[in-house]
Protein backbone atom coordinates (compact mmCIF):
# COMPACT_ATOMS: atom_id res chain seq x y z
CA UNK A 1 0.00 0.00 0.00
CA UNK A 2 1.32 3.33 -0.87
CA UNK A 3 2.42 5.23 2.03
CA UNK A 4 -0.18 8.36 3.25
CA UNK A 5 2.40 11.77 2.69
CA UNK A 6 0.65 14.73 5.01
CA UNK A 7 1.90 18.14 3.50
CA UNK A 8 2.53 20.54 6.13
CA UNK A 9 3.39 23.52 3.93
CA UNK A 10 3.84 24.52 0.53
CA UNK A 11 6.43 27.14 -0.82
CA UNK A 12 7.31 28.61 -4.26
CA UNK A 13 10.84 28.05 -2.81
CA UNK A 14 12.46 25.94 -0.06
CA UNK A 15 16.00 26.40 0.85
CA UNK A 16 18.03 23.62 2.62
CA UNK A 17 20.76 24.87 4.93
CA UNK A 18 20.41 29.04 6.52
CA UNK A 19 23.87 29.44 6.32
CA UNK A 20 25.30 32.74 4.48
CA UNK A 21 24.25 31.29 0.85
CA UNK A 22 21.15 30.26 2.17
CA UNK A 23 19.85 33.00 4.08
CA UNK A 24 21.07 35.79 1.35
CA UNK A 25 18.87 33.99 -0.94
CA UNK A 26 15.59 34.07 1.27
CA UNK A 27 16.64 37.53 1.71
CA UNK A 28 16.44 38.27 -1.82
CA UNK A 29 13.11 35.44 -2.58
CA UNK A 30 11.59 37.79 -0.03
CA UNK A 31 12.06 40.99 -1.52
CA UNK A 32 10.67 39.29 -4.81
CA UNK A 33 7.55 38.08 -2.93
CA UNK A 34 8.09 34.30 -3.26
CA UNK A 35 7.12 32.19 -0.33
CA UNK A 36 10.13 31.09 1.10
CA UNK A 37 11.05 28.04 4.16
CA UNK A 38 14.65 28.15 4.82
CA UNK A 39 15.34 24.42 7.24
CA UNK A 40 18.61 25.27 9.07
CA UNK A 41 20.65 21.95 11.01
CA UNK A 42 21.98 25.11 12.69
CA UNK A 43 26.05 23.66 11.75
CA UNK A 44 27.48 26.69 9.60
CA UNK A 45 30.72 25.67 8.63
CA UNK A 46 33.07 28.41 10.61
CA UNK A 47 31.26 27.60 13.40
CA UNK A 48 34.46 27.10 15.63
CA UNK A 49 35.75 30.37 14.63
CA UNK A 50 34.97 32.54 17.85
CA UNK A 51 35.33 35.56 14.34
CA UNK A 52 34.63 36.41 10.62
CA UNK A 53 37.16 38.05 8.72
CA UNK A 54 37.11 39.47 5.27
CA UNK A 55 33.25 40.22 4.95
CA UNK A 56 33.37 43.54 4.07
CA UNK A 57 31.48 46.15 6.78
CA UNK A 58 31.47 42.61 8.94
CA UNK A 59 34.83 42.35 9.61
CA UNK A 60 35.57 40.53 12.73
CA UNK A 61 32.01 39.96 13.73
CA UNK A 62 30.89 36.89 15.33
CA UNK A 63 29.92 34.31 12.33
CA UNK A 64 27.01 33.95 14.67
CA UNK A 65 26.11 37.59 14.49
CA UNK A 66 25.90 37.73 10.73
CA UNK A 67 23.42 34.54 10.66
CA UNK A 68 21.47 36.12 13.32
CA UNK A 69 20.92 39.27 11.26
CA UNK A 70 20.36 37.49 8.21
CA UNK A 71 17.72 35.33 9.76
CA UNK A 72 16.08 38.37 10.57
CA UNK A 73 16.80 40.56 7.69
CA UNK A 74 14.71 36.97 6.05
CA UNK A 75 12.32 37.05 8.36
CA UNK A 76 11.17 40.48 7.60
CA UNK A 77 10.06 39.90 4.13
CA UNK A 78 7.91 37.07 5.06
CA UNK A 79 10.91 34.35 4.78
CA UNK A 80 9.79 31.52 7.50
CA UNK A 81 13.58 30.05 9.04
CA UNK A 82 13.08 26.93 11.15
CA UNK A 83 15.56 24.68 12.85
CA UNK A 84 15.52 21.08 11.81
CA UNK A 85 17.21 18.79 9.10
CA UNK A 86 16.01 17.99 5.73
CA UNK A 87 15.79 14.32 5.50
CA UNK A 88 14.98 13.88 1.52
CA UNK A 89 13.96 15.58 -1.53
CA UNK A 90 11.71 13.88 -4.78
CA UNK A 91 9.76 15.23 -7.63
CA UNK A 92 6.00 14.53 -7.36
CA UNK A 93 4.80 16.29 -10.28
CA UNK A 94 5.35 19.94 -10.80
CA UNK A 95 6.45 20.06 -6.49
CA UNK A 96 9.48 18.81 -4.77
CA UNK A 97 8.48 17.22 -1.49
CA UNK A 98 11.17 17.73 0.81
CA UNK A 99 11.00 15.19 4.06
CA UNK A 100 12.52 16.78 7.45
CA UNK A 101 13.42 15.09 10.33
CA UNK A 102 10.60 17.38 12.33
CA UNK A 103 8.32 14.90 10.89
CA UNK A 104 7.16 17.72 8.25
CA UNK A 105 6.86 17.05 4.91
CA UNK A 106 6.81 20.36 2.98
CA UNK A 107 5.70 21.05 -1.17
CA UNK A 108 8.37 23.66 -2.69
CA UNK A 109 8.22 24.47 -7.04
CA UNK A 110 11.84 25.20 -6.51
CA UNK A 111 14.07 23.59 -4.35
CA UNK A 112 17.98 25.36 -3.51
CA UNK A 113 20.13 23.46 -1.27
CA UNK A 114 22.93 25.17 0.12
CA UNK A 115 23.75 23.11 3.07
CA UNK A 116 27.57 23.52 2.99
CA UNK A 117 30.74 21.12 3.58
CA UNK A 118 32.26 18.80 6.51
CA UNK A 119 35.80 19.33 6.97
CA UNK A 120 37.34 16.35 6.78
CA UNK A 121 40.68 16.76 8.76
CA UNK A 122 43.92 15.18 8.52
CA UNK A 123 43.79 12.16 11.64
CA UNK A 124 46.51 13.56 14.22
CA UNK A 125 45.57 13.51 17.27
CA UNK A 126 44.52 17.14 18.91
CA UNK A 127 44.12 18.23 15.54
CA UNK A 128 40.12 18.96 15.56
CA UNK A 129 40.16 20.03 19.18
CA UNK A 130 42.08 23.55 18.02
CA UNK A 131 40.46 23.65 14.19
CA UNK A 132 39.49 27.16 13.86
CA UNK A 133 41.28 28.23 16.61
CA UNK A 134 44.87 27.84 16.09
CA UNK A 135 44.81 25.28 13.34
CA UNK A 136 43.37 26.94 10.21
CA UNK A 137 42.99 26.16 6.71
CA UNK A 138 42.40 30.08 5.05
CA UNK A 139 45.28 32.50 5.44
CA UNK A 140 42.47 34.99 3.67
CA UNK A 141 40.50 34.41 6.74
CA UNK A 142 42.77 33.81 10.00
CA UNK A 143 46.35 35.03 8.12
CA UNK A 144 46.61 38.80 9.57
CA UNK A 145 45.47 37.16 13.34
CA UNK A 146 49.22 35.16 13.49
CA UNK A 147 51.26 37.62 10.99
CA UNK A 148 55.12 37.10 11.43
CA UNK A 149 54.53 33.93 14.14
CA UNK A 150 55.81 30.87 13.65
CA UNK A 151 53.35 28.87 11.25
CA UNK A 152 53.41 25.55 10.30
CA UNK A 153 51.58 23.98 6.89
CA UNK A 154 50.86 20.28 7.13
CA UNK A 155 51.33 18.36 3.63
CA UNK A 156 48.32 16.16 3.43
CA UNK A 157 47.11 16.65 0.38
CA UNK A 158 47.85 17.82 -3.26
CA UNK A 159 46.96 22.04 -2.36
CA UNK A 160 49.75 21.68 0.53
CA UNK A 161 52.59 23.09 -1.58
CA UNK A 162 50.52 26.05 -2.85
CA UNK A 163 49.20 26.56 0.55
CA UNK A 164 53.05 27.08 1.99
CA UNK A 165 53.87 29.42 -0.95
CA UNK A 166 50.28 31.58 0.24
CA UNK A 167 51.42 31.66 3.67
CA UNK A 168 54.56 32.69 2.96
CA UNK A 169 52.83 36.46 2.45
CA UNK A 170 51.69 36.42 6.30
CA UNK A 171 55.02 35.19 7.84
CA UNK A 172 58.79 34.66 7.33
CA UNK A 173 58.81 31.79 9.89
CA UNK A 174 57.20 29.02 7.94
CA UNK A 175 58.32 25.37 8.37
CA UNK A 176 56.27 23.17 5.43
CA UNK A 177 55.96 19.63 7.67
CA UNK A 178 55.55 16.83 5.25
CA UNK A 179 53.67 14.27 7.73
CA UNK A 180 51.96 12.13 5.00
CA UNK A 181 51.37 14.26 2.17
CA UNK A 182 53.26 13.89 -1.41
CA UNK A 183 57.28 14.43 -1.70
CA UNK A 184 57.53 18.27 -2.76
CA UNK A 185 59.21 17.51 -6.50
CA UNK A 186 62.38 19.05 -7.32
CA UNK A 187 60.71 22.27 -8.45
CA UNK A 188 58.32 22.53 -5.38
CA UNK A 189 61.36 22.46 -3.38
CA UNK A 190 63.47 25.03 -5.21
CA UNK A 191 60.53 27.06 -4.95
CA UNK A 192 59.81 26.74 -0.76
CA UNK A 193 63.44 26.96 -0.37
CA UNK A 194 63.72 30.43 -2.62
CA UNK A 195 61.14 31.59 -0.72
CA UNK A 196 63.15 30.69 2.91
CA UNK A 197 60.70 27.83 4.06
CA UNK A 198 61.87 25.24 6.28
CA UNK A 199 61.53 21.73 4.98
CA UNK A 200 60.53 19.16 8.19
CA UNK A 201 60.32 15.90 7.26
CA UNK A 202 58.75 12.66 9.14
CA UNK A 203 55.12 11.85 10.34
CA UNK A 204 53.80 14.69 12.58
CA UNK A 205 52.32 12.33 15.73
CA UNK A 206 50.60 15.41 17.96
CA UNK A 207 49.80 18.88 18.68
CA UNK A 208 51.18 20.48 21.49
CA UNK A 209 48.92 22.66 23.65
CA UNK A 210 49.66 24.91 26.69
CA UNK A 211 47.64 27.11 28.14
CA UNK A 212 45.11 26.46 26.00
CA UNK A 213 47.43 27.87 22.95
CA UNK A 214 49.19 25.66 20.22
CA UNK A 215 52.84 26.04 21.38
CA UNK A 216 54.18 22.95 18.70
CA UNK A 217 54.02 19.39 17.25
CA UNK A 218 55.91 16.47 17.70
CA UNK A 219 57.18 14.42 14.97
CA UNK A 220 57.06 10.59 15.32
CA UNK A 221 60.79 10.92 15.77
CA UNK A 222 60.38 13.09 18.73
CA UNK A 223 61.66 15.84 17.52
CA UNK A 224 59.57 19.21 18.16
CA UNK A 225 58.79 22.16 16.05
CA UNK A 226 58.06 25.13 17.87
CA UNK A 227 54.85 26.95 16.37
CA UNK A 228 51.91 29.53 17.04
CA UNK A 229 49.50 28.22 14.38
CA UNK A 230 49.10 25.22 11.99
CA UNK A 231 47.72 25.09 8.50
CA UNK A 232 46.06 22.16 7.38
CA UNK A 233 44.10 21.37 4.10
CA UNK A 234 41.01 19.19 4.78
CA UNK A 235 38.97 17.22 2.42
CA UNK A 236 35.76 18.84 1.52
CA UNK A 237 33.05 16.12 2.02
CA UNK A 238 29.56 17.83 0.69
CA UNK A 239 26.83 17.78 2.54
CA UNK A 240 24.25 16.30 -0.57
CA UNK A 241 22.81 13.38 1.26
CA UNK A 242 19.30 14.98 0.51
CA UNK A 243 19.66 15.58 -3.04
CA UNK A 244 20.92 11.46 -3.28
CA UNK A 245 16.95 10.61 -4.67
CA UNK A 246 17.26 13.12 -7.37
CA UNK A 247 20.30 11.58 -8.69
CA UNK A 248 22.67 14.88 -7.57
CA UNK A 249 25.77 12.78 -6.50
CA UNK A 250 28.86 14.74 -5.43
CA UNK A 251 31.71 15.35 -8.04
CA UNK A 252 35.33 15.11 -7.71
CA UNK A 253 36.72 19.13 -7.03
CA UNK A 254 39.11 19.91 -10.11
CA UNK A 255 41.44 21.23 -7.37
CA UNK A 256 42.00 17.88 -5.67
CA UNK A 257 40.31 19.44 -2.15
CA UNK A 258 37.38 17.36 -2.34
CA UNK A 259 33.87 16.91 -3.93
CA UNK A 260 30.75 19.23 -4.66
CA UNK A 261 27.85 19.49 -6.68
CA UNK A 262 28.52 20.79 -9.83
CA UNK A 263 26.20 23.08 -11.42
CA UNK A 264 25.89 26.74 -13.73
CA UNK A 265 27.14 30.23 -12.24
CA UNK A 266 23.78 30.21 -11.22
CA UNK A 267 23.48 27.56 -9.07
CA UNK A 268 21.05 25.56 -11.63
CA UNK A 269 21.87 22.00 -11.58
CA UNK A 270 21.14 19.04 -14.34
CA UNK A 271 17.85 17.91 -12.60
CA UNK A 272 15.02 20.84 -13.21
CA UNK A 273 13.76 22.60 -10.25
CA UNK A 274 17.13 22.28 -7.97
CA UNK A 275 19.64 24.62 -7.11
CA UNK A 276 22.64 24.41 -5.17
CA UNK A 277 24.57 27.76 -3.95
CA UNK A 278 27.79 27.96 -0.98
CA UNK A 279 30.17 26.00 -0.37
CA UNK A 280 28.18 23.06 -1.64
CA UNK A 281 28.61 24.11 -5.31
CA UNK A 282 32.30 25.93 -4.41
CA UNK A 283 34.47 24.85 -1.68
CA UNK A 284 36.39 27.37 -2.29
CA UNK A 285 34.01 30.21 -1.42
CA UNK A 286 34.16 32.39 1.55
CA UNK A 287 31.24 33.80 3.26
CA UNK A 288 31.01 36.77 0.77
CA UNK A 289 31.44 34.69 -2.03
CA UNK A 290 29.01 32.18 -0.12
CA UNK A 291 26.24 34.82 0.28
CA UNK A 292 26.43 36.25 -3.22
CA UNK A 293 26.15 32.97 -5.32
CA UNK A 294 23.02 32.31 -2.87
CA UNK A 295 21.97 35.87 -4.27
CA UNK A 296 22.23 34.72 -7.65
CA UNK A 297 20.40 31.28 -7.50
CA UNK A 298 17.64 33.63 -6.00
CA UNK A 299 17.80 35.73 -8.97
CA UNK A 300 18.01 33.04 -11.47
CA UNK A 301 15.22 31.08 -9.23
CA UNK A 302 12.71 34.36 -9.40
CA UNK A 303 13.44 34.23 -13.04
CA UNK A 304 12.86 30.39 -13.49
CA UNK A 305 9.60 30.47 -11.89
CA UNK A 306 8.49 34.20 -13.88
CA UNK A 307 8.96 32.38 -17.37
CA UNK A 308 7.42 29.22 -16.01
CA UNK A 309 4.32 31.49 -14.68
CA UNK A 310 4.17 33.32 -17.90
CA UNK A 311 4.27 29.86 -20.24
CA UNK A 312 1.12 29.07 -18.31
CA UNK A 313 -0.19 32.48 -18.38
CA UNK A 314 0.04 32.14 -22.06
CA UNK A 315 -1.78 28.73 -22.19
CA UNK A 316 -4.70 29.91 -20.41
CA UNK A 317 -5.38 32.71 -22.35
CA UNK A 318 -5.51 30.83 -25.42
CA UNK A 319 -7.68 28.20 -23.53
CA UNK A 320 -9.06 29.18 -20.22
CA UNK A 321 -10.65 25.78 -19.70
CA UNK A 322 -7.54 24.14 -20.00
CA UNK A 323 -5.35 21.78 -17.35
CA UNK A 324 -4.12 24.80 -16.56
CA UNK A 325 -7.02 26.33 -14.65
CA UNK A 326 -5.29 23.67 -11.80
CA UNK A 327 -2.11 25.47 -11.88
CA UNK A 328 -3.74 28.93 -11.90
CA UNK A 329 -5.27 27.41 -8.51
CA UNK A 330 -2.10 27.22 -7.07
CA UNK A 331 -0.76 30.64 -8.48
CA UNK A 332 -3.66 32.43 -6.48
CA UNK A 333 -3.04 30.14 -3.14
CA UNK A 334 0.96 31.04 -3.12
CA UNK A 335 -0.49 34.87 -3.92
CA UNK A 336 -2.91 34.97 -0.91
CA UNK A 337 0.09 33.49 1.54
CA UNK A 338 2.61 36.32 -0.44
CA UNK A 339 -0.15 38.71 0.82
CA UNK A 340 -0.38 37.22 4.15
CA UNK A 341 -4.16 36.05 3.41
C1 LIG B 1 37.20 27.26 10.77
C2 LIG B 1 36.72 28.08 9.63
C3 LIG B 1 36.82 29.45 9.67
C4 LIG B 1 36.38 30.22 8.60
N1 LIG B 1 36.52 31.57 8.67
C5 LIG B 1 36.10 32.33 7.64
C6 LIG B 1 36.28 33.76 7.69
O1 LIG B 1 36.83 34.30 8.66
N2 LIG B 1 35.84 34.47 6.63
C7 LIG B 1 35.26 33.88 5.53
O2 LIG B 1 34.89 34.60 4.61
N3 LIG B 1 35.09 32.54 5.46
C8 LIG B 1 35.48 31.76 6.49
N4 LIG B 1 35.29 30.41 6.44
C9 LIG B 1 34.55 29.82 5.30
C10 LIG B 1 33.03 29.86 5.61
O3 LIG B 1 32.77 29.01 6.71
C11 LIG B 1 32.22 29.41 4.40
O4 LIG B 1 32.55 30.21 3.28
C12 LIG B 1 30.70 29.58 4.64
O5 LIG B 1 30.32 29.02 5.87
C13 LIG B 1 29.92 28.91 3.52
O6 LIG B 1 28.56 29.23 3.67
P1 LIG B 1 27.40 28.21 3.26
O7 LIG B 1 26.13 28.96 3.45
O8 LIG B 1 27.69 27.62 1.94
O9 LIG B 1 27.50 26.97 4.29
P2 LIG B 1 27.44 26.92 5.88
O10 LIG B 1 27.82 28.21 6.49
O11 LIG B 1 28.22 25.73 6.27
O12 LIG B 1 25.90 26.69 6.19
C14 LIG B 1 25.26 25.51 5.81
C15 LIG B 1 24.08 25.29 6.76
O13 LIG B 1 23.29 24.21 6.24
C16 LIG B 1 22.90 23.38 7.32
N5 LIG B 1 22.58 22.03 6.81
C17 LIG B 1 23.42 21.05 6.37
N6 LIG B 1 22.71 19.98 5.97
C18 LIG B 1 21.40 20.28 6.20
C19 LIG B 1 20.19 19.56 6.01
N7 LIG B 1 20.16 18.33 5.49
N8 LIG B 1 19.02 20.17 6.36
C20 LIG B 1 19.01 21.42 6.88
N9 LIG B 1 20.15 22.15 7.07
C21 LIG B 1 21.32 21.58 6.73
C22 LIG B 1 24.10 23.39 8.26
O14 LIG B 1 23.72 22.97 9.55
C23 LIG B 1 24.51 24.87 8.16
O15 LIG B 1 23.84 25.64 9.14
C24 LIG B 1 35.79 29.61 7.46
C25 LIG B 1 35.69 28.21 7.43
C26 LIG B 1 36.14 27.45 8.48
C27 LIG B 1 36.06 25.96 8.41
Amino acid sequence: MAEVVTVTGRYEVVIVGGGPAGLSAALMLGRARRSVLVVDGGEPRNAPAAHMYGFLSRDGVAPGELLEAGRREAAGYGGEVIGGRARSASRDGEWMTIELDTGRTVRARRLLVTSGIVDELPDVPGLAQRWGRDVLHCPYCHGWEVRDSPIGVLASGPMSVHQTLLFRQWTDRLTFLTHTGPVPTAEQAEELAARDIRVVTGEVSALEIAEDRLTGVRLRTGERVALRALAVAPRAVPRAAVLGALGLEPTPHPSGMGAYIAADPTGRTPVPGVWVAGNLADPMANVLASAASGSAAAGAINADLIAEETRRAVLRRRDPFSRESEARLCDQVMGARRHGL
